[in-house]
């Protein structure tokens, strides 16, 4: 990580074009949640073989932690998508969810579970407790929840967290934990985290989420950068206080306030 470091807290000016700027395929967002796709035929049959030339492919972009890999090869995405959208679940882009939002891409989803991983605390003892800010259709908690020990995810729309909770029910992951909430204010009860992950790009990052990361902890978000383009931002609690790093470009859906 070689970036620079902007002063903390991030409080960066927007830009009109800023971080809430949806992706080009939230232009046309699905107004109503899709019904969940049961096992599908085609990508069903066969989506192991599907799932490792993802797996293939995410290798040979970089990435490299094996419990990343093994999990991403693992958590079937084409079980979280609408079946209309099965066909794509293995390729690498995000795919609306309903209610204007989006299942992130699973190289992006790989790139922060990484990064999670890199955490001063997980070095030693292995990712412990995680917060995940933005569960959606529950995806990126389900590959968490083979990678950290505990997974506390939080949704703001009641409608995204009840399709993530049907989407998860038959995968049986007793250590994830979903909770409808304003992710803004973290979720106090978990804490201290090991890592915090947020799916949601904001304006500056809410005190919160530094408050309840642990020293030796890591958080790995979007936040809008300078120019108001969302960039990736790692921060790490030290003793010494808080470290961050901007990373790459990135481009998700706005972190808002409050429950819907
Ligand atoms: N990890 C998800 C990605 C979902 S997109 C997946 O695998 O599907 C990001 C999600 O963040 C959206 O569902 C959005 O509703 C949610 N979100 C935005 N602001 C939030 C907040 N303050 N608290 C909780 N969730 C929030």
């Amino acid at each position: 990580m070689n970036q620079r470091r902007p002063g903390f807290p991030a409080r960066l000016p927007s830009a009109s074009s800023g971080p809430g700027a949806p992706k080009p395929s939230m232009s046309n967002p699905v107004r109503a949640v899709p019904r969940v796709a049961p096992a599908p035929a085609g990508v069903g049959l066969d989506s192991s073989t599907v799932r490792e030339r993802m797996v293939r492919r995410l290798a040979d972009s970089g990435i490299g932690s094996a419990s990343v890999l093994a999990a991403m090869g693992a958590i079937e995405r084409h079980r979280f998508v609408d079946s209309a959208l099965v066909n794509q679940a293995y390729e690498d882009t995000s795919l609306p969810i309903g209610l204007g939002q989006t299942i992130s891409k699973p190289s992006i989803v790989a790139r922060m579970a990484e990064l999670l991983l890199g955490a001063p605390v997980a070095k030693t003892e292995g990712l412990g407790r995680i917060l995940e800010i933005g569960t959606g259709c529950g995806y990126q908690a389900a590959v968490l929840g083979r990678i950290a020990k505990e997974v506390y995810t939080i949704e703001r729309l009641r409608a995204l967290h009840e399709k993530a909770r049907d989407n998860l029910r038959p995968l049986r992951l007793t250590n994830v934990h979903l909770i409808l909430g304003d992710g803004m204010l973290g979720y106090p009860k978990g804490a201290p985290y090991a890592a915090i992950i947020s799916a949601a790009g904001g304006e500056q990052l809410p005190e919160q989420w530094c408050d309840q990361l642990a020293v030796g902890g890591r958080l790995v978000a979007p936040m809008a950068g300078p120019d108001g383009k969302q960039i990736l931002l790692v921060v790490d609690k030290t003793t010494a206080g808080l470290k961050q790093t901007v990373l790459e470009a990135v481009n998700f859906v706005p972190l808002k306030s409050g429950v819907a």
